[in-house]
């Protein structure tokens, strides 16, 4: 088989200099990776214009015949032999070329091109495009481009296609500049003749696509609009193509995996937890839990993420799942991404339970079984019977943090793993517990309060299936949120805390969140922040202030709500504290929870009714959406209160208006990926790698990943190790090995 020219080096087309600076500004080392240096956009040339119809100011392209060359050096105004002018390529020079359409002249003036004149020697017919100025008393164009047009017979319709009114302008630096990009790729494109197309002729033929040569050069030497359109329409599918692939290979491994079927059995512990529940799952809860159970009775290792609005009820759901999973005879885990978040759900676990959790205890039921907690700041002891419990099966469901990852966690049967908030877990990790099982793989359910759209669920969680919540559980109560703009209305920030003091005299509580703890020296960031608009903010402004801190509020609010029950909690106080605090907190003992983000997820205290987000700009849109979702869980309304002193016509206070004018999750999450880059939605921006990724976006093609992904099934069902695909089989490779998927891993 003939090696593909795609994947030789650009050494062996160009000189070895021109090679070398690719290789340095570009990156750039192959002819692939050059023919995939796509143009950033084009320039309309001149229409092709008679010598007489020209006009100074006049963008033209002209057809002529070189009458005469002659090549200067401005720096001594000396006339130097055009034929040598390759050794002035240093100096600065001026080549006047007069060329002639038989009738009349004009004058073409090249400035430091001093090799030109050779190439257009009298004699010569060429191509010549530019901006038409008026020397003296001569017609000129003004450093043009040039293409000369070697065979002398060509008919005026080729001269026409030459002449083709757009030229490509590309991502370019001072050091390679987009003229010199452009010649490059031209010669190349002239000489590559072996390109394997990754994408088979039959699904070219189907979805009406290019091959990839003839897109190749047309996205690099169009003649019109729609050349370079239908080239962008084939190497954008192939990149949705690629990546589908990848992710349809990951499917097909993941399919052939064993998984201990895990029936639903009547009479067990879901059975008799249903009886106790006091609501009735709502239609959406009862639909997914179906698609759950089908899932796990399956040989194969579900894996499903769970989408779902902030109290949509997903935890109801991940119970029953598991406690199917212990009346099939295994074990399950639930965990979540802080001590914080896991000792919550422990204790919602086992609350709900009741005495279905309290297995060898006086008064459990028959049939109950035990919810262990297992987290890093455990003392020994707790630890020691947590992992017994694990290891002998005596704890059907085990809560946790990564603590549950270490080698030395054993279960006797694990079933079921059970992620909370998925985007805190990475696929190393659900590859570690995977690992607890033996042979068998344990199924796995991701939840997710972080709604994401369908097309990036399908590229980026491609190999998971997605169930989602979309009703709130009735009888919730409304969330209503406003901005308040401290430094255009102070008044309003006053208003706020009396608001808060009305609350809590109606016995209500409050949150009031900070981006930072301030027990530092110098506002780095928090465990917990993002800092989403932080740095954008620094960019913009130049140093800005370091955001507000727990400790400073709590200061300030020592005053303004003096007489109230106010403490801490972040991610730097001992578990103990942190837990201690959340209990008395839940307990309705401490009116003004001031916290970090570390209570974004989960906590749930239903008597909490206000919540005040301090330099909530500061936080990025689903982490306000996220935060909120602590209040308004009972019975009494929500409020949120955001509070900025970002200047009202900026970015940030756009998107804090858009969250308090919608709790709708999904509408939002839809304006955050609008306000990122393509980049920042899958996730490369912080491994600073390029996105293989250039003419695809997750958000406005949904069409063709629809398309590709369906593709990309019937491929890989066909011919798994793509051994009859090798174009496609070599790309995919290299996608792989170059990293530029990584944001597959981070997910
Ligand atoms: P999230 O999806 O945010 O994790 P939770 O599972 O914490 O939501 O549920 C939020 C609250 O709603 C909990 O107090 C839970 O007990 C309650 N809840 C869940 N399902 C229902 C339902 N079907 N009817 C009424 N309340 C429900
Ligand atoms: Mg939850």
């Amino acid at each position: 088989m003939k090696k593909n020219d795609l994947d030789r080096k650009l050494r062996d087309f160009v000189g070895a200099r021109t090679a070398k600076s690719f290789e340095e500004v570009l990156g750039i080392e192959t002819v692939g990776e050059l023919l995939r240096h796509y143009p950033r956009r084009y320039l309309k040339k001149g229409e092709l214009t008679p010598f007489d119809e020209l006009e100074v100011g006049d963008q033209a392209t002209v057809q002529g015949r070189v009458k005469k060359v002659t090549l200067r050096l401005l720096d001594t105004k000396q006339e130097v032999s055009v034929t040598d002018g390759w050794q002035y390529k240093r100096r600065k020079t001026l080549t006047k070329v007069v060329v002639t359409d038989g009738k009349h002249d004009i004058e073409l003036a090249f400035f430091n091109q001093p090799w030109l004149g050779s190439k257009l020697q009298p004699g010569t017919s060429a191509l010549f495009w530019g901006e038409v100025t008026m020397f003296r008393t001569t017609m000129q164009l003004k450093a043009p481009g040039s293409e000369v047009l070697e065979d002398d017979d060509l008919s005026q319709e080729e001269i026409e296609r030459r002449a083709k009114p757009y030229r490509p302008l590309y991502p370019a630096t001072s050091k390679l500049n987009t003229a010199t990009i452009e010649r490059t790729i031209k010669i190349v494109l002239d000489t590559v003749e072996n390109v394997d197309d990754p994408i088979p002729p039959a699904v070219r033929l189907k979805h009406g696509l290019l091959g990839l040569h003839e897109a190749l050069r047309l996205i690099h030497l169009p003649t019109a609009p729609k050349d370079w359109e239908k080239a962008q329409d084939r190497l954008r599918f192939e990149e949705a193509l690629v990546l589908q692939t990848i992710l349809a290979q990951r499917r097909a491994v993941a399919d052939a995996l064993k998984a201990v079927p895990r029936e639903r059995r009547d009479g067990g512990l879901l059975d008799a937890f249903d009886a106790r529940l006091p609501f009735k799952l709502t239609s959406g809860q009862a639909e997914v839990c179906d698609e759950v159970f089908a899932d796990m009775a399956r040989p194969h290792p579900m894996h499903r993420l769970l989408q779902g609005e902030v109290g949509s009820g997903k935890t109801v759901v991940a119970l029953r799942a598991m406690l199917a999973v212990v009346d099939a005879g295994g074990q399950a885990v639930l965990l979540a991404p802080t001590e914080v978040l896991a000792t919550q759900h422990h204790k919602t676990l086992t609350k709900m339970l009741g005495e279905l959790a309290e297995q060898g205890m006086l008064g459990g039921a028959d049939q109950a079984t035990r919810v262990g907690l297992l987290t890093g700041s455990l003392g020994a002891a707790a630890r020691r019977t947590a992992m017994l419990d694990a290891a002998s099966g005596a704890a059907g469901i085990v809560v946790g943090t990564h603590a549950l990852l270490e080698d030395k966690v054993q279960f006797a049967d694990l079933g079921l793993v059970v992620v909370d908030e998925q985007h805190r877990f990475g696929v190393e990790q659900r590859a570690a517990l995977s690992q607890k099982s033996g042979d068998a793989t344990p199924h796995v359910l991701v939840m997710t309060a972080t709604p994401i759209p369908r097309t990036v669920a399908m590229t980026v969680f491609g190999d998971l299936s997605v169930s989602t919540l979309t009703e709130l559980p009735a009888g919730r109560s409304p969330i209503s949120s406003s901005v308040v703009p401290a430094r255009e209305k102070p008044a309003w920030l006053e208003r706020a805390w009396e608001r808060v003091r009305e609350e809590v005299e109606k016995g209500h509580q409050a949150y009031v969140v900070c981006p930072r703890i301030g027990d530092d020296v110098k506002g780095a960031a928090d465990e917990e922040g993002e800092f989403a608009d932080g740095k954008e903010k620094e960019e913009a402004e130049g140093k800005p202030r370091p955001a507000i801190s727990v400790l400073e509020v709590e200061e300030i609010l020592g005053e303004v709500l003096a007489g109230l029950r106010i403490e801490v909690l972040h991610g730097r106080l001992p578990a103990d504290v942190k837990d201690a605090v959340m209990s008395r907190f839940a307990a309705g003992e401490i009116d003004v929870l001031v916290a970090t983000t570390v209570i974004e997820v989960g906590v749930d205290v239903p008597n909490a009714s206000v919540m005040v987000v301090m330099d909530a700009d500061r936080f990025g849109i689903s982490q306000l959406h996220q935060l909120r979702g602590r209040v308004g869980r009972g019975k009494v309304p929500g409020l949120c209160l955001l509070v900025t002193d970002g200047h009202p016509a900026s970015i940030s206070r756009e998107r804090l208006t858009a969250v308090a004018s919608t709790t709708d999750g999904f509408e939002l999450s839809r304006i955050d990926l609008e306000h990122r880059r393509e980049g920042d939605v899958l996730g490369v921006a912080q491994s600073g790698k390029r996105s293989s990724l250039k003419l695809l976006s997750v958000l406005e093609h949904e069409d063709v990943i629809v398309a590709a992904r369906e593709m990309a099934h019937d491929l890989v069902a066909d011919d798994p190790d793509l051994s009859r695909h090798p174009g496609l089989r070599t790309i995919v490779a290299s996608a792989l090995q170059s990293d530029q998927t990584e944001y597959l891993e981070k997910t």
